[in-house]
């Protein structure tokens, strides 16, 4: 019998369909895995901004988590905008219950465009509650300074294995750097893996570290070791940011092409 493979993205929902929730289910179809979502909030957005922000109520987004569990046990799951401290609580909790497996933590706190979508009191509850339970986290550059209040992508690695995180990734999207991009992983075991890529020229990169988090899930869920998911994960997004590097949609940073 054919059998989906479900992946559950939690996280917020991006109106213009570039990051967020939307990114993350179209990442999960082209892979080929079956995408789930809980929403964490809502976003008015476009390529230009972002608009109004509302979160959906912790006891809500709890229901979504339990009604997939309950139903369709999700092989990964990945967190994007949690949005306030009460709703990371309440993720961290119903994923605990569920003993969720091959979880991705996107440590969102700055929207492309630059409206700050997670409060700060959230941030020390995601240190404190999803931290120690998931598998990987994907901070960019501003995210792991914001977390670490160190500026260099190995000493942020480590400090975030020192706050309870099994494997790190530090990306380098967002670096200065014009020939190469690096991703620095640090895993479980203490293996320090360096992912380059050349850079794309483009300002098409809204929905980038999205894109980039469901990915990894996929294909470990798939079935794939860590550091191979994240290679074909960082594969999967400089293949999405080359193939919508000259498209035009709308009048800001457009999405990535998945
Ligand atoms: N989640 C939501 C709902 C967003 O609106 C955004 C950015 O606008 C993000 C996450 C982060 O997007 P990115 O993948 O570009 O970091």
């Amino acid at each position: 019998m054919r059998r989906y493979i479900p992946v559950l993205t939690i996280a917020g929902s991006d109106s213009s369909g570039g990051a967020g929730i939307q990114a993350d289910i179209k990442t999960m179809s082209a892979i080929g895995c079956y995408g789930m979502s809980a929403i964490t909030a809502l976003t008015a957005q476009n390529t230009v901004g972002v608009g109004a922000i509302e979160g959906v109520s912790p006891m809500m987004v709890k229901a979504q988590i339990d009604a997939v569990f309950a139903d369709i046990s999700p092989a990964a799951v990945k967190t994007g905008m949690l949005f306030s401290a009460p709703i990371v609580e309440a993720v961290a909790e119903v994923l605990g219950h569920h003993c969720v497996k091959n979880l991705v933590v996107d440590p969102v706190m700055v929207s492309t465009s630059g409206k700050r979508l997670i409060a700060d009191d959230a941030v020390e509850a995601m240190r404190r509650t999803l931290f120690p339970m998931l598998t990987l986290i994907t901070p960019n550059r501003n995210e792991s300074e914001a977390l670490t209040g160190c500026d260099d992508p190995r000493r942020q690695a480590e400090e975030l294995r020192r706050q309870g995180c099994a494997n790190v990734l530090v990306k380098g999207g967002d670096s200065d750097a014009v020939d190469f991009k690096t991703d620095m992983l640090l895993t479980a075991d203490g293996d320090w893996i360096e992912l380059k890529a050349d850079a794309v020229d483009t300002p098409n990169t809204h929905g980038t570290g999205c894109t980039l988090s469901s990915a990894i899930a996929c294909y470990m869920a798939i079935g794939y070791s860590l550091p191979r998911a994240v290679e074909m994960g960082k594969l999967f997004v400089t293949r999405a940011l080359r193939s919508g590097a000259k498209v035009t949609t709308g009048k800001g940073h457009g999405p990535v092409d998945h």
